[in-house]
């Protein structure tokens, strides 16, 4: 039997051309599609469901010599256009001047293309060896829903095995970074009770109690360490909201938290953090809770990952860590916490930009790295 292995470029152009813009995500035809592919190169495929139409896809292949794996990850939503119209069709996938444009060409259809096409390529050399398990995932852009629905399943997690190392296909521009930080925004609430404005000594006005609770987050400080690489947490409230008319007094005020904190910070320690500064008066509820990660680069998988990204791009890649999270939050320690990167042919400054696209030639040069790096796996 021979196996029909797609050039990467064009599975990146086929990946765009389905419309996974997030919401709504639809990304059931974009698995079905990717697990037919990697049938025909002898994977074994179990697509997981978190809401109609919302489909992740696990693909693996058990070696013969046993665990641990090597893991690959990427998802196949997208996010929204957004108002400005674009210079090309976002989902055509058109090639000007060595590069391809669309929404997703670097965040990050190209990144899952090149790890499938990679897959595909090696899939007797893990077999013959240690394996490899792929895990595509639906609904990362929206807090990375899919991933967090993946391992609370226990059969999931063993379908995927114990990985030894993981390969994030985020957009780097095929530069590994060896960490990004964690994600905990949180809604805080207060209650009151209203009156007519003429009157208000009659009412409790809520937008008081969280506008003194902001003043105090304004001051707040983390009391744990910085990160050597990564600085401090960082905290910010993006919203804002109380009171209906202007006339009466607001009986409900909320706000918005958005913190990034560093790899090994405690969000079960922060919450009791953020409750004793903000008193009885204000309650908290979280909305995202994603852990950030950090592998040193003085581990000999990423001096490994190192070398080969060096033989790719002529540069020794120093280290270096990302701020906006990604699927690695939620996998990483179900999967045996691996050494990790952060590894894609995506141009990462144009991931959820107007005319969003992908240099052609490094989706090519991520796909003979990802080949290097599960080839050597099998053989160590
Ligand atoms: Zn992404």
């Amino acid at each position: 039997m021979s196996i029909k292995i797609p050039d990467p470029v064009a599975l990146t152009q086929d990946l765009i051309r389905f419309n996974t813009i997030n919401p709504p995500g639809n990304e059931d035809e974009i698995c079905g599609f990717l697990e037919e592919l990697l049938l025909s190169a002898g994977f074994e495929c179990k697509s997981v469901d978190f809401a109609p139409r919302r489909r992740s896809l696990i693909a693996r292949i058990v070696g013969e010599r046993g665990g641990p794996n090597i893991c690959f990850t990427g998802h196949v939503d997208v996010v929204p256009l957004g108002g400005r119209s674009w210079q090309y069709d976002p989902f055509s996938a058109q090639i000007h001047d060595g590069k391809l444009y669309g929404r997703g060409s670097s965040d990050m259809k190209s990144g899952v293309a090149a790890m499938v096409v990679a897959a595909m390529k090696t899939a007797s050399q893990a077999k013959a060896g240690h394996g490899i398990s792929l895990i595509i995932t639906a609904g990362e852009e929206t807090g990375c829903e899919g991933a967090f629905h993946l391992i609370a399943q226990k059969e999931v997690i063993d379908y995927i095995g114990t990985a030894g190392c993981f390969v994030v296909a985020e957009p780097t521009a095929n530069e590994p970074l060896i960490g990004h930080k964690g994600a905990y925004w949180l809604r805080a609430k207060a209650s009151g009770i209203t009156a007519h404005g003429s009157m208000p000594e009659r009412g409790e006005n809520a937008f008081y109690k969280i506008a003194r609770g902001a003043l105090e987050l304004e001051k707040f400080q983390f009391d744990n360490p910085p990160h050597p690489l990564m600085g401090q947490a960082t905290l910010n409230i993006g919203t804002a909201k109380a009171g209906i008319n202007i006339n009466s007094v607001p009986d409900a005020a909320e706000m918005t938290l958005d913190i990034r904190s560093i790899p090994g910070q405690s969000h079960q320690h922060l919450f009791g953090c953020l409750c004793k500064v903000l008193g009885p008066q204000i309650t908290l509820e979280p909305i995202i809770d994603v852990q950030g990660f950090f592998t040193p680069s003085s581990d000999p998988w990423i001096q490994h990952v190192y070398a080969r990204c060096n033989e790719i791009n002529g540069v020794m890649p120093t280290e270096k860590t990302v701020a906006f999270f990604s699927d690695a939050s939620a996998l990483k320690t179900v999967i045996g916490d691996p050494p990790t990167v952060v590894l894609g042919p995506g141009q990462p400054e144009m991931a959820h930009q107007t005319d969003e696209f992908c240099y052609v030639q490094k989706i090519s040069e991520a796909t003979t790295l990802f080949e290097h790096l599960i080839n050597d796996w099998q053989s160590n």
